[in-house]
């Protein structure tokens, strides 16, 4: 027998790649074109650094404080983790822990196949309509959880809270969490139904709409007993998730409410502009409401596109997988950037 044996075997997630050289045009993986909120650089240069000598807080009280303000909850609803990567793996050790399978579109985001495989956690693709819609009826069959991004990604497709609702009214037995990753670029956010369905947790992170991807900031919502479920798994795997920097500076960010909505407002107006533009080029891609849009070109390929794209130093995110190898996942950028990009698919598409 050989060691190789006992290796737990994974195949791991594959994130967009950050490639090192200056001048491109990244538009790969959803981050704010933006910087954070000036108040995040303040208190970055105050930082005692002394400080750094200690633990941090293991609750991440005064980012937990902060966050339970903003969304008129307590902090002992809120967890707090290393990017929501960090939240939502967690929760999938917490909560999905049956035989049945856990439930999650076929088209979503590539990491909850990842964590399902990686603890042994069963679970069923449900597919997408052909508009890239979940179907509420595929979520009526028996299952060990549930778990969808709104809006979707990579598909940027929103969902009604109603339609969560009827989902969550369908699945009492079962913890349903909805990752809200781009819910603050035009979304509606399903926190009300928190105070209804005890089987709600709510997922959402500073990386996209509040700038501050390299922090590594995420957070979980739901009521105070799954949060307390969330915490016994995390303390029984690192009780100091999340260093002092984060707390502090992602507290700075959330206290900023003006420029959080200034920021989502420029980049939604920015992609309703390019919205236009791309089917002007013979785009097409179901209406986005996140920071980013999922395009196919009438006639041009989606590995095509990329390859010659790339050639001009612009990164976007495509995937060889069927249903979608000719769709781009293109992020929303500055409107110079979009300007760029627009001008190189246009040399791309009409040569
Ligand atoms: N959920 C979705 C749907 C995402 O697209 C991403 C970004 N890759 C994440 C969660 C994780 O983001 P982060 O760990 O940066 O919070």
């Amino acid at each position: 027998m050989s060691w190789e044996e006992n290796v737990r075997r994974v195949v791991p997630y594959v994130p967009g790649e950050q490639p090192k050289q200056k001048g491109i045009i990244k538009l790969n993986t959803n981050e704010n074109p933006y910087p954070p909120a000036p108040g995040v650089e303040r208190r970055l240069k105050e930082i005692d650094y002394s400080a750094l000598r200690l633990y941090p807080d293991t609750d991440a009280g005064v980012l937990a404080e902060e966050l339970a303000a903003y969304y008129n909850l307590k902090p002992s609803q809120i967890f707090v983790g290393v990017g929501s990567d960090d939240v939502i793996s967690m929760a999938f050790l917490t909560f999905f822990h049956s035989d049945k399978p856990v439930l999650f579109p076929d088209i979503t985001y590539s990491f909850y196949d990842v964590w399902a495989d990686l603890y042994r956690i069963p679970y069923k693709l449900c597919p997408l309509d052909g508009d890239f819609r979940i179907k509420t009826e595929d979520y009526r069959q028996e299952n060990g959880g549930i778990i969808f991004p709104n809006p979707n990604a990579p598909t940027g497709v929103l969902e009604s809270v109603d339609m969560v609702e009827e989902i969550l009214k369908a699945n009492p037995e079962v913890v349903v969490i909805v990752d809200e990753a781009y819910i603050d670029f035009g979304g509606e956010s399903c926190l009300p139904l928190l105070s209804r369905y005890e089987n709600l947790l709510v997922v959402q992170t500073f990386s996209k709409s509040r700038s501050m991807a390299g922090m590594r900031i995420g957070f979980a919502m739901g009521n105070e007993k799954l949060i307390r479920y969330l915490n016994d798994v995390k303390f029984s795997f690192n009780s100091y998730t999340m260093n002092l920097p984060a707390q502090l500076l992602g507290a700075e960010a959330v206290r900023d409410k003006d420029y959080f909505v200034k920021t989502c407002g420029k980049i939604m107006e920015t992609r309703e502009w390019v919205k236009g533009e791309l089917r002007k080029l013979g785009f097409h891609f179901p209406d986005s409401q996140a920071n980013f849009l999922f395009a196919a070109h009438k006639t041009m390929s989606g590995k095509e596109i990329f390859a010659a794209l790339r050639e001009r130093g612009i990164y976007v995110r495509h995937w060889d997988k069927p249903r979608i190898k000719d769709y781009l996942r293109i992020t929303i950028g500055t409107r110079e950037e979009m300007d760029k990009l627009l001008e190189a698919l246009t040399e791309i598409v009409t040569k």
